[in-house]
């Protein structure tokens, strides 16, 4: 059953069938994340939408200009919100609704159908089938970078992979000791040079170990310094050529992340990184701590790039694969669930 139906089935009385479906589907404990880690991002856009129906009165341009602003509010992006709104015009026309409990529906249906609409890409990680997999993490210093590595480490290890990572960022001495503390933390060797070092030098020694020794995958943690585009491209360049010197198949995926507590400037940045290297995956962090969560739906729409994680909280278990289904559901469930207001 898709994401639509679902939700379609949960506006129409049957909402807690399916949250017991969702638990199910992933089990408890994802549900559980998901449940807490949008809570802001749900409250937002819950209160922005009941704000909407408080001054309801009919359809009128007015209904259309405040709904604009719903979804700016809940940091949808520009872009996603035009076209929405757009999608939601012609919806209340064709059905020709007014009472506010359809319109409510109409609103969130569209909001579902858009965003299956500009599905993008699996979130399965892509694998070599000859070697290492190989996975670069990208992105500004503070975003969340070292730790989704070692979270992703965390999560694959899980799953009964042998996983080895390298401090590819070797200017920052903090970044090089942050990996280390979640290497010993979760059990998994961490390849590090000396502070300063070229950090292609580090990931050769991490690739020729990874083939070497049968690890199943190789995480890349790279520096987050990004004085120009160019500079970052001929380092990534780099870092790719040196991979490929010792891994035939090369580098599988280039995740790029981003911190979603920055809202809209996690998009700029995404496009920017994007014009440096093709990015293949995104990791959204912190969505735990803030109101902004609309952002993965900007990003699907206005990037051709799946978001594959995003950061819950911060725990190694909090970072989840992202699962559209329970995203949607979690961000509109509030709404669902307040029908009558
Ligand atoms: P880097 O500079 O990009 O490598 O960033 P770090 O990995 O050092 O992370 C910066 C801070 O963000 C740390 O305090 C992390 O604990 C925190 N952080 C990372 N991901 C998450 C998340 O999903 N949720 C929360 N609440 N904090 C996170």
């Amino acid at each position: 059953m898709g994401i639509f139906d679902r939700i379609k089935r949960a506006f129409t009385g049957e909402d807690q069938v399916v949250k017991e479906e969702l638990k199910e589907k992933d089990t408890e404990i994802v549900f559980d994340k998901y449940d807490k880690g949008m809570e802001k991002t749900r409250k937002n856009f819950s209160e922005r939408i009941a704000d909407l129906f408080t001054s309801f009165r009919e359809i009128d341009e007015d209904f259309y200009e405040d709904l604009e602003e719903a979804f700016i509010g809940a940091d949808v992006g520009f872009n996603m919100t035009i076209a929405l709104t757009d999608a939601i015009r012609d919806a209340i026309e064709e059905e020709n609704v007014n009472r506010p409990e359809d319109v409510k529906r109409v609103v969130l249906e569209q909001m579902v159908s858009i965003y299956e609409k500009n599905e993008t890409g699996s979130v399965a990680i892509k694998e070599n089938p000859d070697g290492p997999t190989v996975i670069l993490f990208v992105g500004v210093n503070g975003v969340g970078k070292t730790t989704s590595v070692g979270k992703i480490g965390y999560n694959l290890k899980q799953e009964g992979k042998k996983v080895i990572m390298t401090a590819g960022d070797t200017f920052r001495a903090g970044a090089i000791e942050q990996l280390n503390v979640w290497g010993e933390r979760l059990d998994i060797p961490v390849v590090t040079g000396k502070a300063n070092s070229d950090p292609a030098s580090v990931v050769f020694d991490a690739v020729k170990q990874a083939n070497e020794e049968n690890y199943d995958y190789l995480l890349v943690d790279t520096a987050g310094r990004l004085q120009t585009k160019a500079n970052l491209m001929e380092e990534l360049a780099k870092m790719k050529r040196i991979i490929e010197r010792e891994n035939p198949n090369g580098v599988q995926e280039v995740f790029l992340v981003l911190d979603a507590t920055t809202g809209q400037n996690a998009l700029i940045q995404a496009k920017q990184f994007n014009e440096a290297t093709e990015i293949t995956g995104l990791v959204l962090t912190k969505l735990d701590g803030t109101a902004k969560g609309g952002v993965v739906l900007s990003i699907r729409y206005d990037l051709d790039i799946p978001v594959k994680y995003i950061g819950l909280g911060e725990q190694a278990t909090d970072l989840q694969q992202f699962d559209p289904e329970q995203y949607m559901y979690n961000l509109v469930r509030d709404v669902i669930e307040d029908k009558q207001a």
